[in-house]
Parts: C-alpha cells; structure tokens; sequence
C-alpha cells in the first residue's frame, strides 16, 4: 500500500453543513445563524467552512481580524461578515475594504472610522454584560454610543451584541445574570432596538437557552461538529468534520529494555512492534500527549508509547502484530468500528476541543470532501 498524505486533516464539508441546518432547528422564531470561521475555521479552513456553511443556511458569517475578513473575501465568500475582534487603524481599513460589519467597544474607535462616500460602514454596538474584555462597560456608555453611531456620517448602526463568559457550564448562575443584563439593555431601548439586529449566543449558548437567540445566534465550534460542552458531540447532534490521520512509516521489533523516542521516556517490558507515525508537536499534536493517548490503525487502539516529538510518535503494536509499513494511521476520527473524539484528545490534554483543531499546524495538509 502506498501511503497517501504524511499528516493529513480531511474536512468533510457536508458535515459542516449538516450542522448548520441542525442548528437552526434549535433556533427561536427568525433568528438567524451567524457561522464563526475565525482562526482559519478552527483550523479546518475558513472559506471552504464558510461556503458550506452558508449552504447549511448561514446567513452571516464571523470571524475574529480583518484580515481573516479579507482572506474570505480572496477566497470569493460573499455574503455579510462580522469583524468581531479588536481593529488598529489599519485593521479598521482593511476590515471596510473587505466590506465587513464592525464591532464598536468604545467612542474612540468609533471617531476613528473613517467615512465612505460609497457604504456607510456597518457596526454592531457591544455591552460587555460581563466577559471583562471587549464591550462597554456599562449600559449608559453603549446607550451614548448607539446615539454617537445614529449620528455619525458614513456610519450605520446594525446590530447590538454581548458575549457570554460561562454558557459552556451548564448550572452556573452568572450566564443568566449576563443574559438578564443584556435583555435589560434591548428592553429599554425600546423601538429602537427593533430595527438593530441583536445577537448574543456562542454554540453553548445556542444549545443551553432559546431565551439567548434573539434575532442570531454566533456558533463556531458547534459547526464544526465539537461539541460545547466538551462531551461526546453526536448525541446533540452534530457531525464531527475533521480526521486526522497519518500513516505507519515504520515497524520494528523491540526487545524488553529497547526504549521509543528521546529521554527515553518508554521502555519495552516484553517483546513487543512499535511502529513509526511520522507526525508530532511540528505538526500540533502535542506532546504533552507523550505516552497518553491512542493512534487508530487496522481498526484498533494502539497506544502511543515515548515522547511526542516534533515529527514522529511511535505507537505499540503488540507481539503478534498484522501492522505494516503504509497502513493508515488515524488519530482523530472513526476506522473501523473505532473512533477517536477531538474531545479525548482534549480531556487528555487538559485543555478544550477548540484548542486541539486550532492548533494543527500547516504542516497539516488540509483536504475538503463532501
Ligand atoms: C469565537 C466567538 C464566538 C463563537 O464561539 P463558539 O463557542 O465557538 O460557538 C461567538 N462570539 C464571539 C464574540 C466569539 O469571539
């Protein structure tokens, strides 16, 4: 067998799709999904996710720079995008250029916009309800700038927004405290408010309160088919869109007392085939997952044994091993009757969903199927 990519993520943009339209059974009457394709679409390719993603009946997408706004743009994505991170002057260019809708946090900013004879630029006010970055501090200051913005020249108010803290901890009280002061804050503007779009849900969110959709909901990790919450994704529903997968480059024999990889860090106890993944930390898988966690090949757990280093791991494959040189080596997703999650991987490393398709490198080749 020959085999195919040295470290390869295949995205399968139906899945991405398909979470869309999952989502949007969730939603409360009109509200809209907004698709989050920040951070190259959480690492699995932001133009690819966002056109399948408006396919899924996206109607806006995010994303977190201008200049993942503008890479949108190059990559022929149309439709209305959110710029949803803080912008420099240059940024702020780059973001209008793009034709991309602004966040104003403060009155700074906001004077710093420079007018368009062309388009007014769109700018969605935030009331930072309680995530302690971005936002207004309070709803007198969003209030003065919902007025400066009703009167700027070449400015045009959309929307209203805030960002939940807590949504993912199912049972804490604080995600309703934000959610009450942020339904004030739309209350008391009254009609005002109802020509503004108003939106305030991330994907734990979506799923945890319909009272939170409001006119758009802003789901990133959930289109991506990760869940939340950080459990198993597909009882809710949703598809996980990424594998990655490498392939065995080599098989040994190890005799007790042969050790895998630098420091040592694994010895063989029996006689025993350890065989060679040429993927590692140069690619994002992490080494902190050095002897702590399983790679999938023949449709079984092999465990990973050794350090993680920076272009290889190697894998136990047992005395009486089948496993051969070209055999393919999956290390998120299914083969088989056997599955990995993004979410194991996670739990292992301490760390979210999130941060382990965000971290794949470029080494990665990323390949889209349908
Ligand atoms: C990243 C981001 C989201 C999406 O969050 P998920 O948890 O991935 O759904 C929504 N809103 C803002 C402001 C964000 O920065």
């Amino acid at each position: 067998m020959t085999p195919g990519e040295r470290a390869l993520a295949r995205v399968y943009l139906d899945a991405v799709r398909r979470n869309c339209e999952r989502l949007q059974l969730l939603l409360a009457d009109g509200a809209q999904l907004c698709a989050v394709v920040k951070a190259d679409g959480y690492g699995h390719g932001a133009a690819e996710c966002a056109r399948a993603a408006q396919e899924g009946g996206a109607a806006w997408l995010a994303v977190a720079t201008a200049g993942e706004a503008a890479d949108l743009r190059h990559g022929g994505i149309e439709g209305r995008v959110l710029v949803m991170g803080a912008l420099t002057a240059a940024d702020t260019r780059t973001a209008i250029d793009a034709e991309a809708d602004l966040v104003v946090s403060d009155r700074r900013f906001l004077d710093s916009i420079p007018a368009r004879a062309a388009h007014p630029v769109q700018v969605h006010v935030k009331l930072d309800t309680g995530m302690g970055r971005l936002g207004a501090n309070d709803p007198e200051e969003a209030r003065a700038l919902i007025d400066q913005a009703d009167s700027a020249p070449g400015v045009e108010l959309t929307g209203l927004m805030t960002h939940f803290a807590t949504a993912d901890e199912p049972g804490d009280l604080y995600f309703a405290a934000q959610l009450e002061r942020f339904r004030a804050f739309v209350g008391d503007l009254g009609e005002r408010a109802d020509t503004l779009l108003v939106h305030a849900a991330n994907s734990a969110a979506t799923f945890r309160d319909r009272a939170c959709h409001f006119d758009m909901v802003r789901c990133g990790v959930a289109i991506y088919g990760l869940d939340p919450f950080g459990e198993d994704p597909r009882p809710r529903g949703l598809d996980p869109a990424l594998g990655l997968e490498s392939y065995v480059a080599a098989v040994k024999r190890f005799e007790p007392g042969d050790s895998a990889g630098y420091g040592r860090l694994w010895t063989a106890v029996e006689p025993t085939f350890v065989a060679t993944i040429p993927i590692g930390y140069g690619d994002g898988w992490r080494r902190a997952l050095t002897n702590d966690c399983d790679v999938l090949v023949r449709g079984r757990r092999r465990p990973l044994v050794g350090a993680v280093s920076m272009d290889n791991v190697t894998i136990d494959v047992g005395p009486e091993t089948d496993v051969e040189p070209g055999d393919a080596a999956v290390l998120i997703g299914a083969q088989g009757e056997e599955r990995i999650l993004c979410e194991e991987v996670a739990r292992r490393l301490g760390t979210i969903n999130y941060e382990v398709v965000c971290g794949l490198g470029p080494r990665v080749t990323r390949r889209h199927e349908r």
